[in-house]
């Protein structure tokens, strides 16, 4: 057994397992965000955007594993549970994450514009609320932002020569990329 050490409970390894769900957003045309979420070190729900696939826009990746993870514990209380996602959650997903009482939420690229676990808003923290959820931001950050950039500059390319499509300049196409 040569195998590299792995801290099977670490946040490193736990936001990796979120990039995978991200991927598979990326891989179904979705923006690539994905979420897990662990209880006593397990991994109990695991998703990824699917707006378009479910022509839904709460599908969100969080949305969706919380749902999965009320489900497999059999109570809509996650007092003990821990939600990685690979970018910092909208407002919508921090309610509901309030809501179901999440203890940690860890999550890779912040979003200063939306982020409503500090980036832009604190939700998880609102002092008026009933519950307030322990924050890690910046695991994996690199990663997560790079699959999200990736994925936005390829949609405005593929926008742009859907543009194109009629004038049909070999000479434009593919230059100054
Ligand atoms: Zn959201």
């Amino acid at each position: 057994m040569d195998e590299p050490i792995i801290d099977l409970h670490s946040d490193d390894y736990f936001m990796r397992e979120a990039l995978r769900q991200a991927a598979r957003a990326y891989e179904a045309g979705e923006a690539p965000v994905g979420a897990v979420i662990v209880r006593a070190g397990r991994i109990i729900a695991r998703a990824f955007n699917q707006v378009e696939q479910l022509k839904d826009a709460t599908a969100h990746a969080e949305m969706l594993a919380l749902t999965q993870a009320e489900e497999t514990a059999g109570d809509w209380r996650l007092t003990d549970c821990t939600l990685y996602v690979t970018k910092e959650p909208c407002p919508m997903c921090a309610g509901a994450m309030v809501h179901t009482r999440l203890a940690r939420v860890v999550f890779g690229a912040s979003d200063p514009k939306g982020g409503a676990a500090g980036g832009a808003m604190n939700l998880l923290q609102f002092p008026t609320l009933n519950h307030r959820c322990e924050i890690t931001g910046g695991i994996r950050e690199a990663d997560c932002r790079g699959l999200l950039q990736n994925f936005f500059a390829r949609q405005r390319l593929s926008e742009k020569s859907e543009k194109k499509n009629g004038d049909d300049d070999p000479d434009s196409s593919g230059r100054n990329l």
